[in-house]
């Protein structure tokens, strides 16, 4: 392909785009399909000779976009959100295009400088202190591995790479049940064992982590002989918005000497609105924590920002400098690569750049003050019709609801039966016991009509 091609077939993609998003409310927000009727439509080899694009975007009209949940939707109400504004596709569009390998400093100083400058940004923004250093991982699931990672070789004294794990005391890590399964994944991968992944059990209304308990089960575990390696603290849990009180947490972290990780990778962006912030008081004390920009901060996937307080621990327990991966004559400038698991890293950087850019910081807090004060507002109309019950209430813009007296077979057949109708997407959970319906308000397309019409089509279904 030739460059006036790409220029043509560029423009070509844009105007795609734009009217991709433009027919987006008209459209069912989750595909109805049969499995495998996508790729029955493509031959079952590669082609053998070069056909070049011409007539690719009318393919991708007939064969791709009938199988897309869309998670742009101003109507996507399930899982959370993973926006991509307008600003951050063209940035990734243009990232693409230069394609940078970031992995060192030298492989390219603007990718490595923009990211610093970025996250630095970003930690002004959120309101957390100077000392917090950025760095960008792949998803908030690699972020927490690198966090239990060091975790695992502080408390080892870094004995656990060098030796591998057999022969070495037990660990302990503790954090509530309400955290995501990335922290279980993380434990199974780091070789501590989920046996060794503690539950503390919560309490009040926000689905906190009881201190007390946490105390006296590492008391308890130091006394049977285990080592206690760190804590995983939650803000914004991804099942009901579970906060722990990271004041009590982090406390506790520091007369232990243990590490501490906070994952907020949902509400971590709200955080930019300082009216939120109570939700995470305490944040200053934790060892790292992550949030995802990808979520609800309209910066495309991938993009989680990984904040740590002392990066030599995680370097110390990550890096490896083969020689040709030694920056000669350049030491004192960071090379990200050895903050994360993969040696390869996109210019991921210029997303947020250009987001902040567009909105600005008040331009961000609007959409998600907006979302918060409408999802508020549809849990009000909810509470109000006596066919439904508030389950559990909104954090932020997260609240999980049920029909009165409806058993778990009734609220599966209920969120199928929304999912069906189309109009809305949402997900179904598990708390106190039973299925609910998740419901949370976070697609930057979304506006408050589109909220309404939510309530309107649970009420019209709900019989
Ligand atoms: C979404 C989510 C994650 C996982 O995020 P990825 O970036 O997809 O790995 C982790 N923790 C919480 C609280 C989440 O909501």
């Amino acid at each position: 392909m030739d460059w006036e091609e790409f220029a043509r077939l560029g423009a070509d993609i844009a105007a795609w785009g734009a009217a991709y998003h433009r027919a987006l409310p008209d459209r069912p927000v989750r595909a109805p399909l049969t499995p495998g009727a996508i790729a029955a439509q493509f031959p079952k080899a590669p082609p053998e000779t070069g056909q070049g694009l011409d007539g690719i975007l009318s393919e991708l009209d007939e064969k791709v976009v009938p199988g897309l949940t869309h998670w742009q939707h101003p109507r996507f109400f399930a899982y959370f959100p993973s926006n991509a504004t307008p600003a951050s596709m063209l940035a990734d569009f243009a990232a693409s295009i230069m394609a940078q390998q970031c992995m060192l400093w030298q492989t390219s100083p603007a990718g490595t400088e923009i990211e610093t400058l970025m996250l630095d940004w970003l930690r002004q923004g959120l309101g957390l202190p100077e000392g917090f250093h950025g760095v960008i991982q792949d998803s908030a699931s690699s972020a927490t591995l690198a966090a239990v990672l060091t975790m695992r070789e502080r408390a080892l004294e870094w004995a656990g790479n060098a030796q591998g794990l057999s022969g070495q005391p037990r660990l302990r890590v503790y954090a509530s049940s309400e955290v995501h399964t990335s922290v279980d994944r993380a434990i199974w991968v780091a070789g501590i064992g989920a046996e060794n992944l503690v539950r503390i059990p919560t309490q009040g209304p926000l689905r906190a982590m009881d201190p007390d308990a946490l105390r006296a089960q590492i008391a308890s575990d130091r006394a049977a002989g285990y080592v206690p390696a760190g804590i995983v603290a939650c803000t914004g849990g991804t099942g009901t918005g579970a906060c722990d009180d990271l004041r009590a947490v982090l406390a506790v972290a520091r007369e232990e000497g243990l590490y501490s990780h906070v994952d907020a990778a949902w509400a971590g962006a709200a955080m930019l609105c300082p009216e939120f912030r109570d939700l995470w008081a305490g944040i200053e004390a934790a060892d790292s924590l992550v949030l995802n920009p990808h979520k609800w901060m309209g910066v495309q996937f991938d993009f989680s920002a990984h904040y740590l307080k002392d990066p030599a621990a995680l370097t110390k327990t990550l890096a490896i400098q083969p020689e040709y991966l030694k920056t000669h004559g350049k030491d004192g400038f960071v090379n990200y690569s050895e903050w994360s698991v993969p040696l390869g890293r996109r210019f991921r950087a210029l997303k947020l750049w250009f987001v902040l850019r567009a909105y600005g910081l008040e331009g961000l807090r609007a959409v998600m003050r907006d979302h918060v004060r409408w999802c508020g507002d549809l849990a009000e109309t909810l509470r109000a019709d006596p066919r439904f019950e508030i389950i559990t209430e909104p954090v932020l813009a997260l609240f999980t609801l049920a029909l009165k007296d409806a058993s778990d077979a009734d609220m599966i057949a209920f969120v199928n039966r929304v999912n069906e109708d189309g109009r809305i997407y949402v997900t179904q959970g598990r708390t106190q016991g039973r299925i609910v319906m998740r419901f949370t308000v976070g697609s930057f397309a979304c506006t408050e009509e589109d909220v309404r019409l939510a309530g309107d089509v649970l009420k019209d279904l709900a019989d």
